[in-house]
């Protein structure tokens, strides 16, 4: 409390800025003061830090809380040992309309994957390049031998398609469905190409996430850059949390309950609130909620990182298990992408498992896969750190978007709320649902 306390001193007040912590003993929470009160959010990720922005552009007073002593909830960054190791294998696709409007691209110096990704399958490595974006690597990609020449034909009217039509009004399915029934491509090309990177990209094997979602992806994928910033996707969030006001944004201070118009917080104290969002995970929002949020189910999955004197790969690229047998579905050489993630002469590799495996067991089965692709080299390669996350993703399946739980951002019984749960599970959807959460909320209250 006294930290708190002194971490704001009245000169460095902002404007757009009251301090609940200073208020505490002059209005109780039960009697909310709507002229000084500040709207408070709890929650610092990708979404409650947009939501800031938002009100801070609207010159709304606001406080943001995070459980964490980081900002940036899954979008993080530690550093082991020289290594920059992000909070699971993920990247930032530079076409997501909303963090072009958000992100300071040029500050974050981003560093692009091959657009494309090499295939391990039947025991050898096998390119499949964008021919639109390495037209060089035409000939190359079409004589793979994964898929038939007829896929390449659908799979560039699924791309003149995608950059066409609105997603929104297309009908939903399963992606799976979609691809099978829809597009037509071939089991071969499913299994072997869509399947792998899908999987990594929804975190569920079975592809049956929603299609609409799969068209926007495609479009983003087919007209961006797959990137990484040099200090690790930690930075993004890092950007967004410094374009706040100075003393706005309380890190390691957990929220215990919320009502409407007030907080509390782990050491007892409550706080008075023009307004609360919920801008936490969906399990969190549940529970904070006492049960009014629901919770959509959860993709897990699974990060191994290793660091290794030579790279197994020369190339930027996205690799990916071509034929399912294994317990890894993804993995790249992270240190080929943003040569910083490792210390100079060494390099960083990232391993993706989709799903929750048991942990026992599952290094030494990786590694044993990863001899079989790469040779005896891995067994000198230094296991650094195994990332499980348990709630990595919302699920989304095929009409997430129709259902009442995932409505455009109104109050739910006095609480709003925002989070990539309620517009697609990704850190552009987490950065929209944040915005429109703030514009609601901004309209409601005049
Ligand atoms: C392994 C992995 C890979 C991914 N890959 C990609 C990718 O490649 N591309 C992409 O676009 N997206 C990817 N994502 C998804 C993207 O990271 C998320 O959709 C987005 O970051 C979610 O942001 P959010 O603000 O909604 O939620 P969160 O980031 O979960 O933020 C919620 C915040 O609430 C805080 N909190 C929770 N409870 C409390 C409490 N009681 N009191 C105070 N604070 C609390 C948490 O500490 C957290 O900071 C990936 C996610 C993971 C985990």
């Amino acid at each position: 409390m006294h930290r708190l306390r002194l971490l704001i001193l009245p000169s460095a007040v902002p404007a757009c800025f009251v301090d609940p912590f200073m208020n505490t003993s002059q209005h109780s929470p039960t009697s909310p003061d709507p002229k000084t009160d500040p709207v408070i959010i709890v929650g610092a990720g990708l979404a409650g830090l947009c939501c800031a922005r938002e009100l801070q552009r609207r010159n709304i007073p606001f406080l943001l809380l995070d459980a964490n002593a980081q900002a940036g909830g899954r979008v993080r960054t530690e550093v082991v040992d020289g290594f920059r190791l992000d909070l699971g294998f993920q990247v930032l696709q530079t076409a997501y309309p909303e963090a072009r409007q958000q992100l300071n691209y040029g500050a974050l110096n981003l560093r692009s994957f091959f657009p494309g990704a090499l295939i391990r399958t039947q025991g050898r490595f096998v390119q499949m390049a964008d021919p639109w974006r390495r037209p060089g690597r035409l000939l190359a990609t079409l004589f793979n031998g994964i898929g038939t020449f007829a896929d390449r034909l659908r799979l560039a009217r699924l791309r003149w398609t995608v950059s066409t039509q609105n997603e929104d009004l297309a009908a939903d399915s399963t992606t799976a469905d979609f691809l099978r029934q829809d597009c037509r491509f071939s089991a071969d090309l499913i299994q072997r190409f869509f399947r792998p990177w899908f999987a990594g990209v929804f975190l569920e094997p079975q592809l049956a996430t929603s299609s609409r979602y799969f068209r926007f992806l495609f479009r983003i994928f087919a007209t961006g850059d797959a990137s990484l910033p040099t200090a690790g996707m930690g930075a993004i969030s890092q950007q967004l949390a410094d374009s706040l006001p100075a003393g706005c944004l309380k890190l390691s201070t957990a929220v215990t309950a919320v009502s409407p118009h007030s907080v509390q917080l782990a050491d007892g104290q409550q706080l008075a609130a023009k307004a609360v969002v919920l801008a936490v995970d969906g399990p969190a929002a549940e529970r904070l909620s006492q049960g009014l949020v629901k919770s959509p189910a959860a993709c897990g999955t699974v990060c191994l990182y290793y660091a290794a004197d030579k790279p197994p790969l020369t190339e930027p690229i996205l690799v990916l298990n071509g034929d399912g047998q294994g317990p890894i579905n993804n993995l790249c050489v992270v240190s080929n992408v943003v040569p910083e993630y490792a210390p100079a002469g060494q390099s960083l590799i990232s391993v993706s498992v989709v799903g929750l495996p048991s942990e026992a067991g599952l290094e030494p089965a990786v590694r044993a896969q990863l001899t079989e692709w790469f040779g005896s080299a891995v067994a000198s390669w230094r296991h650094l750190r195994t990332h499980r996350i348990t709630w990595a993703l919302p699920a989304q399946p095929a009409g997430f978007r129709n259902t009442p739980d995932s409505p455009t951002p109104a109050s739910s019984h006095g609480l709003w709320t925002c989070g990539d749960y309620q517009q697609t599970a990704s850190i552009h959807g987490a950065m929209l649902s944040g915005r429109l959460t703030a514009t609601a909320l901004a309209e409601s209250i005049g």
